[in-house]
């Protein structure tokens, strides 16, 4: 079954019967929109920006959908209905060549290691850490919990929650992101008044930090979760390094509490944030001294660097990640973190595509977090890529004032016999 809709929220998608649904093609919606973020999740093929689709199918058609080109082929001929068999049987081959390299450590062939993580927001997700061969869990959504449920999930539930995701990762290390709801994330049980730029408005640490009770008990549920393991806990949408301290303090009363009723501690406690927000790239070394880790949300970083709404689709992809502002931008984070010694990784949407991820590793990124499927495409890049000669190749890129950094980097790969 394949769901056409004009627009879709990520909750809804839950709805519909997972082993019938099996794509959606949605009007509205950039690659990097939530409800396709969760499709991904849910290993659905969902096509986004296709104008008109509702008034153009009828109940039953046939339909082709191509995640690779966002392409759709409704009511398909029968040729073409035979020339994606071909490609899906060929793609199925690619998929045991990436099942083989599972336990194969992702070092370029100049010996630089590179560690892959997987994005999560769901239980089910988990599963994919050992079939992918991931180290860990980079980044996990909490909001599709709360998404989820009808109304906050208590505490008893929250701590069985991310009991039961510790538990799967067995000794792979998670990130767990406190809550990001705001935005095109909306929980309806939460009264809150409409805004104009939701985006940019009141969500995530504004809300924690404005109302700490939500925040808190997420934060107490993390603890007693992480009993006698290391918990990673991860703050989305700081804006200004300050802020960071402000949680800091709402972090270590929920510790202290946890002592005083006599509670099992974490073994250790690492607070990171996210690097979503343009203003921290001028204050990089007061935001590395507050933080344990690092990771870079480029899904928000580039809608809030270029302006663009990454869920409108008439300009989610008009700008090119792959040109000097953000390059340049997310180069001065690595020297930054080098700097302070701070781990760093990217965990959006870009880090899960072949060359933008090899452009990420030439920059000095050696962490990277994305969708499970993304895991054994950029592990083979991985492997073919020498990153020494790269990283000149992106510094001569970088200084020529090149317009071109994207056909530029193709060539390279091209040229160097990287599989993209
Ligand atoms: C990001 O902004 O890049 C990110 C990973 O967070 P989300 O996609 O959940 O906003
Ligand atoms: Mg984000």
């Amino acid at each position: 079954m394949i769901l056409v809709a004009r627009t879709i929220g990520p909750a809804e998608l839950l709805d519909y019967d997972r082993n019938k649904l099996r794509g959606m093609i949605i009007e509205d919606g950039g690659s990097q929109s939530h409800v396709a973020i969760v499709a991904k999740a849910l290993g659905l093929t969902a096509i986004g920006r296709i104008r008109r689709v509702v008034e153009r199918v009828t109940t039953g058609d046939a339909a082709i959908l191509d995640g690779e080109t966002g392409e759709i082929h409704l009511r398909p001929s029968q040729e073409l209905i035979d020339a994606y068999s071909d490609k899906v049987r060929f793609r199925a081959g690619r998929q045991q060549q990436y099942a083989e390299l599972k336990d194969k450590p992702s070092t370029t062939k100049d010996g630089e290691h590179i560690s892959l993580h997987i994005n999560a927001g769901l239980q089910l997700d988990m599963a994919h850490l050992d079939e992918s061969g991931a180290e860990g869990v980079g980044l996990f959504r909490t909001e599709l919990l709360f998404m989820l449920s009808n109304s906050i999930p208590r505490l008893d539930r929250q701590i069985s929650s991310y009991k039961a995701i510790l538990a799967e990762a067995g000794d792979k290390p998670v990130i767990f992101r406190s809550l990001d709801i705001g935005g095109d994330k909306v929980l309806p049980y939460l009264r809150s008044t409409p805004e104009e730029n939701p985006a940019i408005g009141w969500r995530a640490i504004r809300m924690s930090l404005d109302r700490p009770g939500l925040f808190r008990m997420q934060v107490r549920a993390f603890l007693r979760a992480s009993a006698g393991k290391h918990l990673n806990l991860m703050i989305p949408m700081v804006t200004v390094p300050s802020e960071l301290d402000a949680i800091r303090v709402l972090i270590d009363k929920e510790q202290a509490l946890l002592k005083k009723w006599g509670y099992e501690a974490p073994v250790a406690v690492s607070v990171g944030a996210m690097l979503e927000v343009p203003s921290l790239l001028f204050d990089l070394d007061a935001l590395m001294q507050r933080v344990d880790f690092l990771s870079v949300g480029s899904n928000d970083l580039l809608q809030f660097l270029f302006a663009a709404d990454r869920t409108n689709a008439n300009v989610a992809d008009r700008y090119d990640e792959l040109s000097r502002a953000p390059l340049l931008a997310l180069r001065e984070i690595v020297r930054a973190a080098d700097k302070h010694g701070v781990t760093l990784a990217v965990c959006g949407e870009m880090a899960g595509r072949p060359l933008e991820a090899m452009a990420l590793i030439g920059l000095g990124y050696h962490r990277l977090s994305m969708s499970p499927a993304s895991i054994g495409p950029v592990k083979t890049m991985i492997l073919s890529l020498n990153r020494t000669k790269l990283t000149n190749r992106m510094n001569e890129l970088l200084q020529s004032n090149s317009e071109q950094i994207r056909v530029a980097l193709k060539d390279f790969a091209a040229e160097n016999d990287i599989e993209l």
